[in-house]
């Protein structure tokens, strides 16, 4: 019988213990966590441990291996689904890298907390309980996000408050599926994705390429980019201002970068929306994708030998 959930436990503030500020995120592992849910004993649950970090640390290697041991459980056929704890501040990074890369055809749902386990604010029990819900629900699939009792696909979810209980939205495509009174309320189809294949993601780290963000601000000049270039950067994404605008110190300086091969994108630091319209003459445009998302993609395209420019295939959400 397909009921099993297997818990992939990564660390974050829903794994911390001390004050709601100035504690110390991955110190609980994924059993301590579980403890303190006791509904969640009706369901069949195993627990992994992939990694014990603050999200702000999240590396490429945690990724691999995440996707790695998603995969592997995905694939037993006891297994509904797949809920993987982590930390709030790159929960989105992870659950558009994990978009990217796989091809889910069960649940695989990211939670987290904004309170440490400690706090009476705790808000992780609840997400647990929710996201185990929907990591066991028939006909659920894809990457998406649990938090506060809203389902949040990979491409839409952000996270826009740094301190408030509420803190992740899906702007204004809105949640996939609401958890309300231990049922679940789809608004939306479930995420599909066209991930790259495993010969692109499962190759040794070491040989993904270098790929960052440079801020364009008042103020900025060219140095960043320039450097970046000179330590071997293949691809860069600009967060720009407005509609994917960029000072002219910068462009100046990501043209020439562009000029030596390096990949370039614009995208925008406003918070909802995206780029809008592909002019004659400026940067290639990351679309929707947010500044740290534009960052993966390009990542992932340069790995798959993609040799095109702007973002002409926005993933769908
Ligand atoms: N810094 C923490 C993390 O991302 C914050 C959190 O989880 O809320 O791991």
């Amino acid at each position: 019988m397909q009921n099993t959930v297997v818990i992939l436990g990564t660390g974050g503030t829903i794994a911390a213990a001390g004050g709601d500020v100035g504690y110390t995120a991955g110190q609980l592992s994924v059993a301590q966590l579980m403890a303190a849910v006791p509904a969640l004993a009706a369901w069949p649950i195993e627990a992994e441990q992939v990694a014990q970090l603050d999200s702000k640390d999240m590396t490429h290697e945690v990724w691999q291996r995440l996707a790695q041991r998603v995969v592997h459980h995905l694939a037993r056929p006891e297994v509904a689904g797949v809920v993987v704890t982590h930390g709030t501040d790159t929960l989105e990074e992870t659950a558009y890298f994990l978009h990217r890369v796989l091809a889910p055809g069960k649940p695989v749902v990211l939670t987290a907390s904004m309170r440490p386990a400690t706090s009476l604010q705790a808000d992780g029990p609840q997400n647990l309980l929710d996201a185990v819900r929907v990591a066991a629900q028939p006909g659920a699939r894809g990457v998406v996000a649990v938090l506060q009792g809203r389902v949040h696909g990979p491409v839409d979810v952000r996270k826009r408050e740094p301190f408030a209980l509420d803190a992740f939205d899906s702007g204004e495509a809105g949640p996939v599926a609401l958890v309300q009174d231990h049922q679940l309320r789809l608004l939306r189809p479930w995420p599909v994705s066209q991930p790259v294949g495993p010969s692109v993601w499962e190759r040794p780290v070491a040989e993904w390429p270098r790929v960052g963000v440079v801020a364009s601000h008042a103020g900025v000049d060219g140095v960043a980019v320039r450097a970046m270039q000179a330590a071997g950067y293949q691809g860069l994404v600009v967060e720009g201002t407005g509609n994917g605008t960029v000072h002219a110190a910068v462009l100046e300086a990501a043209w020439q970068a562009r000029t030596a091969g390096v990949a370039v994108w614009r995208s925008t630091r406003c918070p909802g929306g995206g780029v809008v319209g592909q002019p004659e003459g400026q940067l290639p445009s990351a679309g929707v994708l947010t500044p740290a998302r534009a960052r993966i993609e390009l990542m992932l395209r340069l790995m798959a030998g993609w040799q095109g420019d702007a973002l002409d295939a926005p993933p769908a959400g």
